[in-house]
């Protein structure tokens, strides 16, 4: 695929759409304008790539529409060289953005078929997160602590494990909710036993599965 200048310029309209929608974050819209998202869909989609939209990335899975990327990743509070733990790749996208902005990355996906399809993807563009295959119920404590845990599946509550593997000071971003709504929670570990909740809006994510897939 190429990144032609009608694909540039599409992209500098949806950055200034997201700008009127209230991202104000400077770092985080020179990543959207810098990234091709038409390199995450499939090629018969790349028209639609720079519309607000989530849509369809096989395996029955979306990629996030891109205010909920550039929602998620203001929440998150980036700074530079930051230990992130993001949960659901998907098509690696929101990935992309958090390499973009200086984070180290460690990924998880459940779906064989996404988790393969990500790798190759990522790769291609050199951003070079670290892949996991698994369940992010059980994020990865190995490598914990993690700075920020951003999840990108709607969770049903806030998995114990994960507030576990969160640094003292800090963030995770999570929707919750158990139906088809989620809230969007902000969750920053004050101590090894306090934590301090906020929530900011509805939406609409597919569900955090438990196990692998595929
Ligand atoms: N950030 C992604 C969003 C993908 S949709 C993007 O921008 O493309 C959510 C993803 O979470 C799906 O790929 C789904 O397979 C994955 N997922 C759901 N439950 C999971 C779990 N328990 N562990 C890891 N990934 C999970």
């Amino acid at each position: 695929m190429t990144d032609s200048f009608l694909h540039k310029g599409l992209r500098k309209k949806l950055v200034d759409g997201l700008r009127a929608k209230g991202i104000d974050n400077e770092a985080i819209l020179a990543a959207i304008e810098k990234i091709p998202r038409h390199f995450f869909v499939e090629s018969s989609f790349a028209r639609h790539a720079y519309e607000d939209k989530p849509f369809s990335i096989g395996a029955g899975q979306t990629i996030s529409q891109p205010f909920t990327v550039a929602f998620q990743t203001q929440l998150l509070d980036l700074k530079k060289f930051d230990k992130v733990l993001e949960i659901g790749t998907g098509s690696g996208y929101q990935t992309a953005v958090l390499i973009e902005l200086g984070a180290t990355v460690y990924t998880i996906e459940r779906q064989r078929e996404l988790f393969a399809k990500c790798q190759e993807t990522l790769t291609q563009m050199n951003y070079l997160p670290y892949f996991f295959l698994g369940d992010g119920y059980e994020g990865k404590p190995v490598f914990a602590p993690f700075d920020k845990i951003l999840v990108t599946a709607g969770a049903k509550t806030v998995p114990p494990k994960l507030l576990k593997q969160l640094a003292v000071g800090g963030k995770m971003v999570i929707p919750v909710g158990d139906s088809e709504i989620q809230e969007m929670l902000v969750v920053d570990k004050l101590s090894d036993e306090k934590y301090k909740t906020a929530k900011f809006g509805r939406f609409s994510f597919v569900p955090m599965l438990q196990g692998i897939e595929g």
